[in-house]
């Protein structure tokens, strides 16, 4: 083997109920995919094409780690949404296919700083730093497909402190899994590792330090963090 200038940064890992550790390769985030929340944000949902954007695999927090609050941002929201961790390679995928390069889901936070994000939506600029920074993507243990089932009858939801934030049937989102799956694998060669994001339901909202964050989806394992 080739010596290297520094030892390569190890891939982050995300326990899998019941199995092996699962490697993260690229974080994909899924836009407005929720009436209602595009809705609360000034937007109308644009049901021509989905849009993406992307965190680093080492932008992970595993669940039952506590976040601390991250730099440069007096606006932290909580984003509680569905991941789709996908376990074989698809590349122009068809939709009737798709559920097939599907390894399990899980529960996942998309952590926003929401005043830099507006600064760069205000500007034409990328959201990267909005979406993109350490502990942005607070993931639970991933439940493995057992099928290739439709899960929209699943609820999520998520409480701060206890108190119900977010709640919306899986069903709400305007793209489908497959959907969502089949249109990124025309954008990106999708490799097993990676990571969707599926959109967030209306109710984001403001954390603060000492708020305690749990967010639920069917009997997935749930997520938990504190702010700190
Ligand atoms: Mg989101």
């Amino acid at each position: 083997m080739t010596d290297t200038i520094f030892p390569p940064r190890p891939t982050p890992t995300i326990p899998v109920r019941g199995g092996a550790d699962f490697p993260v390769a690229r974080i994909f985030c899924v836009g407005r995919n929720y009436a209602d929340h595009a809705a609360e944000m000034g937007h109308e949902v644009d049901r021509e094409a989905p849009f993406y954007f992307t965190k680093s695999a080492h932008a992970v927090l595993l669940s039952g780690r506590d976040m601390p609050y991250p730099p440069r941002t007096a606006d932290l929201h909580h984003e509680m949404e569905l991941v789709v961790a996908i376990g074989k390679m698809a590349k122009d995928i068809a939709e009737a296919d798709a559920m097939d390069v599907v390894y399990g889901y899980g529960c996942g936070l998309d952590m926003t700083r929401r005043d830099l994000q507006a600064a760069a939506k205000e500007k034409r600029r990328p959201w990267d730093t909005g979406k993109d920074f350490d502990n942005a993507a607070i993931i639970a243990p991933l439940t493995p497909k057992t099928d290739n089932a439709d899960i929209g009858h699943l609820t999520l939801e998520l409480e701060v402190n206890g108190k119900v934030r977010q709640q919306a049937k899986l069903s709400d989102m305007v793209w489908s899994i497959p959907e969502i799956i089949a249109d990124l694998s025309t954008l990106y060669t999708l490799h097993p590792g990676d990571l969707i994001m599926t959109g967030t339901p209306a109710g984001v909202g403001a954390v603060v330090k000492g708020d305690v964050l749990r967010g639920t989806i069917g009997d997935f394992a749930p997520l938990e963090t504190t702010i700190i």
